[in-house]
């Protein structure tokens, strides 16, 4: 087996070895490493505004979608690069729950979606786990029930990262109650500022914050399920092999600093799944993820409360940077 690049490939990981020396530097891998999931700083945006101007925000989505039709070596090569620079890399957003709606969206739900994705308007935290349904994602118990044109979601999510930055939850819940527990599952998209939707933080090793997510009786569009109903363990396991490729990226970083082999870089989107290591989750130091308490409105959208305690106080350097 040949695991050369190709001149092709060659040429592509040159053109993006020039943008990250045009674009990246210390200040920016600083920065992106110090936010860490704390959304983005000033650094982290203008260089993200300069990989949508050179057209790579959508590097791998089909021509079609207004992508550039890159295949899953190209995006290794892009991801590998960016990464090992320290830079900010693309949100999962972009390379996981966008090609997913491309393969099980309507027509509608594409149009839908995909533009305001591709502007850079909205941005997902992924709602797959709980508190007992993680490695078995099919016993989840996050429900939602069809009442005239809206459904009605009740539960809670865990480990629910990027919740207290994004717009959107990409959720999985189940719809078919009686159904098999893989086939009475569906994905939904939940805007963050609908009323009922809680946050509450969760901080992890190494100083890395996630969330819990409470949905109370939260109304959502019928047409925010996306593909077929009962389909969504499927479409779960669909995008969580997109998201591979990114994570395949972060293992390779040293397990005790949390930097990248080559330079220093826990990514936003990566750095939660880096630390896996559940015996490192550290949840609010008065509040476990059950108490709920939604004390702190520091949410910049309406019905979002982020509630909770403070962080370990060595964490506090982390929560005064919080707000992007
Ligand atoms: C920092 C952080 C960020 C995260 N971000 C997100 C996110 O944004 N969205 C999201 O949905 N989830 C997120 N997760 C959840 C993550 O994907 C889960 O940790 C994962 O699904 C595993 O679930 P669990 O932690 O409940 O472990 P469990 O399912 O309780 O598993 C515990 C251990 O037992 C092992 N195990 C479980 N079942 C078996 C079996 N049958 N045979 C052998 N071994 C088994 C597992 O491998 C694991 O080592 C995040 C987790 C962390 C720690």
């Amino acid at each position: 087996m040949d695991y050369e690049l190709s001149p092709r490939e060659q040429t592509w990981r040159d053109e993006v070895r020039e943008f990250i020396a045009e674009h990246v530097d210390d200040a920016l891998a600083d920065e992106t490493r110090e936010r860490g999931n704390e959304g983005r700083g000033p650094r982290a945006r203008q260089f993200l505004d300069a990989l949508k101007e050179r057209g790579w925000w959508g590097l791998a989505w089909p021509e079609e979608y207004g992508g550039l039709g890159k295949t899953a070596v190209e995006q290794w090569i892009f991801i590998d690069e960016i990464e090992s620079a320290g830079a900010p890399m693309l949100p999962l957003t972009v390379t996981s729950v966008a090609p997913t709606i491309m393969r099980i969206g309507s027509e509608e739900q594409k149009q839908e979606w995909l533009p305001r994705i591709q502007a850079g308007e909205i941005e997902f935290a992924l709602g797959y786990s709980e508190a007992a349904a993680g490695t078995d994602l099919a016993s989840l118990e996050t429900r939602a029930d069809l009442d005239g044109d809206e459904w009605v979601v009740r539960g809670a999510k865990m480990w629910n990262t990027m919740a207290h930055h994004a717009t959107h939850n990409w959720l999985a819940v189940r719809t078919e109650p009686g159904a098999r527990k893989h086939k009475g599952i569906s994905m939904m998209i939940v805007p963050m500022d609908a009323p009922g939707v809680s946050v509450q933080p969760i901080w992890v090793w190494p100083g890395l914050r996630t969330n819990a997510l409470f949905l109370d009786d939260v109304r959502v569009p019928r047409a925010n399920l996306i593909g077929e109903r009962g389909m969504g363990f499927y479409y779960a396991a669909m995008a969580l092999n997109f998201e591979r490729l990114s994570s395949a990226r972060s293992v390779r970083r040293d397990a005790t600093s949390g930097r990248s082999s080559r330079r220093c870089g826990a990514s936003s989107s990566m750095g939660g799944r880096f630390a896996t290591s559940r015996g490192y989750a550290r949840p609010s130091r008065d509040s476990t993820w059950r108490s709920r308490r939604p004390r702190c409105s520091g949410s910049r959208r309406p019905g979002c409360s982020i509630g909770g305690a403070s962080p370990p106080p060595s964490r506090r350097w982390r929560r005064s940077s919080s707000r992007s």
